[in-house]
């Protein structure tokens, strides 16, 4: 499968940036106080501190989001945010590694693990680096790092997400020519592409039940991920 350029839409003002000016655009954005369309009376909120962090799929640079958490939140709701954007199949476990110490959805006092209770502000600086694994068996594996501390008028215990990659375009594996919408799992786990337009997938030697829907998400075409 190839893609193409990887654009993102700014959360805040609507507008399209590539992944490498994102970051630039949102420091504009943010300074100038602005809140998505959907928050109906920001004025009512007073700004907090938050951690503005950039996560990204390990493996596969065309899935990223750039994300505001409230610096006294849990790691939890992080782990919430991510299964519920871009993960959640069938509640797997999940884990933070942060400064060489994990924090674990189900944390396992034999591997040394804490659970996801912890505040940011005691986890988290700017310019720190960390990771997070969704399902020790079929991993999806992001990196996140801490781009600034910032305020916003948000909600205490959510997530805001400021900006995200859009949907990124592939061509049929085998046509070439009709855009993917079905990934076969079990080609895409051996590497043999998979990406197939609908007839494609219809004549598809492995079935059509081995067939996930294309999706917005590093965890595209695998486990049962649907979106
Ligand atoms: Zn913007
Ligand atoms: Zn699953
Ligand atoms: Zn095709
Ligand atoms: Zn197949």
């Amino acid at each position: 499968m190839s893609r193409r350029v990887l654009l993102g839409t700014c959360g805040l003002c609507g507008n399209i940036f590539n992944r490498a000016s994102m970051t630039r655009h949102l420091n504009t954005c943010i300074s100038a106080g602005r809140q998505p369309p959907a928050v109906s009376s920001p004025g009512k909120r007073l700004p907090i501190p938050v951690f503005h962090l950039f996560v990204e799929a390990r493996y596969d640079k065309a899935y990223w989001m750039h994300l505001a958490v409230p610096m006294e939140a849990h790691l939890g709701i992080v782990d919430a945010f991510l299964r519920q954007i871009w993960l959640e199949c069938c509640g797997h476990l999940s884990a933070f590694t942060i400064q060489g110490r994990r924090y674990a959805s189900a944390p396992m006092a034999d591997f040394q693990e804490s659970g996801m209770g912890v505040r940011l502000s005691r986890l988290l600086q700017p310019g720190m680096v960390f990771s997070y694994e969704y399902d020790y068996g079929s991993t999806t594996a992001l990196s996140l790092k801490v781009l600034a501390v910032r305020a916003r008028a948000t909600d205490r215990g959510a997530v805001e997400l400021l900006a995200r990659n859009d949907a990124p375009m592939a061509a049929c594996d085998q046509c070439g020519s009709q855009p993917a919408t079905m990934v076969c799992t079990e080609c895409a786990s051996e590497d043999q592409g998979g990406w197939l337009c609908e007839p494609c997938a219809d004549g598809h030697d492995c079935g059509t039940e081995m067939c996930l829907p294309v999706v917005n998400s590093p965890r595209v075409g695998v486990c049962g991920y649907t979106g």
